[in-house]
């Protein structure tokens, strides 16, 4: 007797959001009646030699998927574990546009606590890990562009790659990130749109932001600078239209380095010429001219970063496609600037939620399912997806003092204690559900199944 069909899922991406999803559905044994393939547009998998940060929320959803030891072989001894129950001082969040002891007659430190703490990884480490937890039966498909995709009347979802190759699935899932092809194509057919409006629609916007990504030597930084608070703890030094975030990754022996410049005129344009350079940090220093002493000696010590337009997606009504048939996750669905820290995490919770709804909700084996579990999904994560952006889009400008009391100060000027407090307990309330878990919105999904 030949055994049932399997479910046929393409996974588009192989970023954070589309390597812990073939983590996840590893995990849920679901062998039986799904057959997953993941089809990723670059020859390698590789990683930017940069940091990421994760906080109790997403840190909780790493442990369900059973990758604690192995992250933690990636933590230096002194970084404790991020929890929801604890407690834990994360960022030192600071004016910057000061020197160390002048200006200063109200108090311009806020030792932010964020509840529950952090990690962070470089993100290489973070790959590898995830590589690691993947099924051998999930097929990995490198140099694989996808360029269109066609449903037919059957249910069957035609891919097309842009090396020639062709394939087919019954579900398709985009993890294919900021400039997502699947989330144009999505738009311009459920809204009967032209390719150019959904183009227009579709492409990320600028948030009028530009960071420099970079890390440096721990030992290079010790050198000159024994007590640089940023060789053990994640530091921001904010100022007008500017800030810098820095903090310890690969067991404290690299300093994630990445300052931003903001220009809000140009927030909501579009990006005209590459999101991503190699640059120099020649000009940058400049920028930061006057600034605390901890930031110059990073900037100083910065060497071939490179420079990154952030942008934002304008939020989908829907993450789902008009049969249900295609999900998009992670920055497909809900690109955001990182201000939070929480683009990738919140990938990982969109991974969370789906993986299991798949593990449940398709173990009957029938294509029927798929729409029905595809809408528990919209209906979970959508809403979530797009306030989880909205609040990182603010903290943007919080950190760039473009915040209530900040109006017309320029770098090193003083301003009211009240709008200090002000803007630290707004910036406590943007992070706040980073340290809340996951765990009731599963419970709510499955029960809608
Ligand atoms: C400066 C900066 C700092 C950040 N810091 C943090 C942090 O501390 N914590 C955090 O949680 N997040 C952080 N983020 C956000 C985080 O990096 C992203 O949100 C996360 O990587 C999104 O994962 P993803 O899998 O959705 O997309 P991506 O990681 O972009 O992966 C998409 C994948 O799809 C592939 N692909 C694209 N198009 C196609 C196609 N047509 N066919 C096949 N494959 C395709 C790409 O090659 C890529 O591998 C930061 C982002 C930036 C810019």
């Amino acid at each position: 007797m030949s055994s049932p069909q399997k479910i046929r899922v393409a996974i588009i991406g192989s970023g954070i959001g589309g390597l812990t999803l073939a983590v996840g559905l590893s995990k849920l044994e679901v062998d039986d009646f799904l057959e997953i393939q993941v089809y990723e547009s670059t020859s390698q998998l590789t990683q930017l030699g940069a940091g990421i940060m994760m906080w109790p929320r997403g840190w909780e959803i790493m442990q369900s998927l059973g990758l604690q030891d192995s992250l933690a072989r990636k933590m230096s001894s002194d970084q404790e574990l991020p929890s929801s129950e604890q407690l834990k001082p994360t960022f030192n969040i600071k004016r910057g546009d000061m020197k160390n002891g002048t200006h200063i007659s109200v108090p311009v430190e806020t030792n932010t606590f964020l509840a529950g703490g952090s990690v962070s990884f470089h993100r290489a480490d973070v790959q590898e890990v995830l590589l690691e937890h993947v099924s051998p039966s999930i097929k990995m498909h490198l140099s694989h562009r996808l360029i269109n995709f066609h449903e037919t009347a059957d249910g069957t979802i035609e891919l097309e790659f842009k090396n020639g190759h062709k394939a087919a699935c019954d579900l398709l899932i985009a993890a294919d990130g900021i400039n997502s092809v699947i989330r144009k194509i999505i738009l311009a057919r459920k809204n009967n749109w032209t390719e150019e409006e959904a183009a227009k629609f579709a492409q990320p916007l600028w948030t009028g932001s530009i960071c420099y990504r970079n890390t440096i030597a721990a030992d290079t930084i010790r050198s000159v600078a024994p007590n640089h608070r940023a060789l053990t703890s994640p530091m921001m030094y904010i100022g007008k239209n500017r800030h810098l975030i820095a903090y310890p990754i690969m067991k404290g022996t690299l300093i994630n380095t990445v300052p931003f410049i903001s220009n809000y005129e140009k927030e909501g344009t579009y990006v005209e010429g590459p999101v991503m350079l190699d640059s120099s940090s020649d000009n940058l220093k400049d920028q930061f001219l006057g600034w605390d002493d901890e930031v110059e000696i990073l900037l100083k010590h910065m060497s071939n970063p490179t420079r990154w337009t952030i942008q934002t997606v304008s939020p989908m009504s829907s993450y789902i496609s008009g049969s249900g048939r295609v999900i998009l996750l992670g920055d497909a669905a809900h690109g955001a600037p990182p201000h939070l820290g929480n683009g990738a995490g919140q990938a990982i919770e969109d991974v969370y939620i789906l993986s299991h709804i798949l593990a449940k909700g398709l173990r009957s084996g029938k294509l029927a399912d798929i729409s029905k579990a595809a809408k528990v999904y919209d209906e979970i994560r959508q809403p979530f997806g797009n306030f989880a952006a909205a609040a990182t889009n603010k903290l943007g400008h919080l950190l760039d003092l473009d915040a209530p009391g900040f109006e017309t100060i320029k770098d090193g000027e003083e301003v009211p204690k009240d709008a200090i407090t002000q803007l630290g307990d707004s910036i406590q309330d943007l992070w706040s559900w980073t340290w809340k878990s996951a765990k009731p919105d599963l419970e709510r999904a499955l029960a809608m199944l």
